[in-house]
């Protein structure tokens, strides 16, 4: 797949030749789960894996979507756009195009051609390289000049208020602001990012993502229960959010939340929560260090936290974990929001615990627990989103 191919198929879908193709990645978390959402750090890369948009304005107010992975074009007239209206996949970039107009941007129409190589649904955030390819393009072809961090908040308006699905901020931000070679640190209160450099081949290390290609209902209301009970222990410690109950005070919140009657899962969301921040503090240290090694049990001790604390794992992802461990890779963890989705590995490059033999060895424990193959590939950090032709 290439900027050529979506150019190509652009012509043969609208009739005429695009403006331009613009791509951003797919992003997987390497440490900092649900922290987002508790005002605190996360640290996502970008994904070799793009979704392009080629694209080319109008000025007729309409707003022509289509997509090789999904059936006829949308059409849609852009003066017209709201909340709930818009079905299926096309809501993604017509959002898009609502949100930017809603902040006094003239979008006067657009013909649009999608085509992706980061897997749907797998926790690998094609929602927001959609998103924000789909902003870009509009951008650049209204010389609109915003800068990333705008696009990035933007396209979450898009997904909050128009897709109607209430994620936080790292997927637009990692998608559109991480660098080739390094992983993006990003603190959730006031959006400031650092790059930190990342290249685990250089230590001859391999990360490995194992998309276990499940996605199980939560019956509990999983997600939402979750952060209210966040923002109830927050208030319950008088803290603004889980962020702000610093790693060396957790004993005592603990002890205070044990003190209010009824308080049920409380203690073990804050104990996730606050050790994940400080795991992320840990692995900042270790990659600046250039200790890519130290990673590993932290990513391991993080994933034991989002499985007993969080409650937040399943079983294909704790055998991804555990089979990956088992055959010797240096550490392993859930990413994203959990109940399915993927996995990150990080293993070493070659020999008898290499990468080849961590991915054959979780493959065939898959095979082993009747599971449907995972689909294992080897990530090294990208670039994000940007102009390709
Ligand atoms: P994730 O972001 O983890 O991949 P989501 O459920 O958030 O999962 O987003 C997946 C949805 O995004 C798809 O169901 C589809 O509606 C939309 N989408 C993603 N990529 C494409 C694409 N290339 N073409 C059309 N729709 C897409
Ligand atoms: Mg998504």
């Amino acid at each position: 797949m290439s900027a050529q191919r979506a150019a190509r198929a652009f012509h043969a879908v609208h009739g005429a030749p695009c403006a331009g193709v613009w791509a951003a990645p797919g992003r997987v978390n390497l440490i900092g789960e649900y922290t987002d959402v508790n005002d605190g750090f996360v640290m996502p890369f970008a994904l070799p894996h793009l979704t392009w948009v080629a694209a080319r304005a109008r000025t007729d107010g309409r707003l022509r979507l289509h997509s090789a992975a999904a059936g006829p074009a949308a059409e849609l007239d852009v003066g017209h756009l709201a909340p709930g209206t818009v079905p299926g996949w096309a809501a993604y970039p017509a959002g898009v195009a609502w949100a930017l107009r809603a902040a006094g941007h003239g979008i006067t129409g657009a013909d649009l051609h999608v085509e992706s190589e980061v897997p749907a649904g797998a926790g690998l955030s094609s929602s927001a390289a959609l998103e924000v390819a789909t902003a870009l393009a509009l951008d650049g072809l209204f010389g609109l000049g915003l800068a990333r961090p705008e696009l990035a908040r933007l396209a979450q308006r898009a997904e909050n208020a128009f897709v109607g699905v209430p994620c936080g901020a790292m997927d637009q931000i990692a998608s559109a602001c991480c660098t080739d070679g390094h992983v993006l640190r990003l603190d959730a209160r006031d959006l400031s990012r650092r790059q930190i450099p990342f290249d685990p081949q250089a230590h001859g290390l391999t990360l490995l993502v194992v998309d276990t290609r499940v996605a199980h209902e939560v019956g509990d209301g999983g997600y939402a229960r979750r952060r209210a009970g966040c923002e109830a222990a927050a208030r319950a410690l008088g803290v603004r959010a889980l962020r702000d109950v610093p790693y060396v005070q957790l004993s005592a919140a603990l002890e205070e939340l044990a003190g209010i009657g009824g308080a049920g899962d409380l203690p073990a969301l804050v104990r996730h929560v606050v050790t994940e921040n400080h795991r992320v503090e840990e692995v900042t240290a270790c990659l600046e260090a250039g200790d890519v090694r130290a990673a590993g049990p932290l990513l391991s001790a993080g994933h034991a936290s989002l499985r007993d604390d969080f409650a937040v794992s399943c079983p294909e992802l704790d055998l991804a974990v555990t089979a990956a461990l088992g055959a010797g890779a240096l550490g392993a963890r859930m990413t994203g929001a959990g109940f399915g989705g993927s996995a990150v590995v990080l293993a070493e490059r070659t020999g008898p615990a290499g990468a080849a033999a961590v991915a054959e060895a979780v493959t065939r424990a898959f095979a082993g627990a009747g599971h449907r193959g995972p689909r294992v590939f080897a990530a090294a950090p990208g670039a994000g989103a940007r102009r390709v032709a």
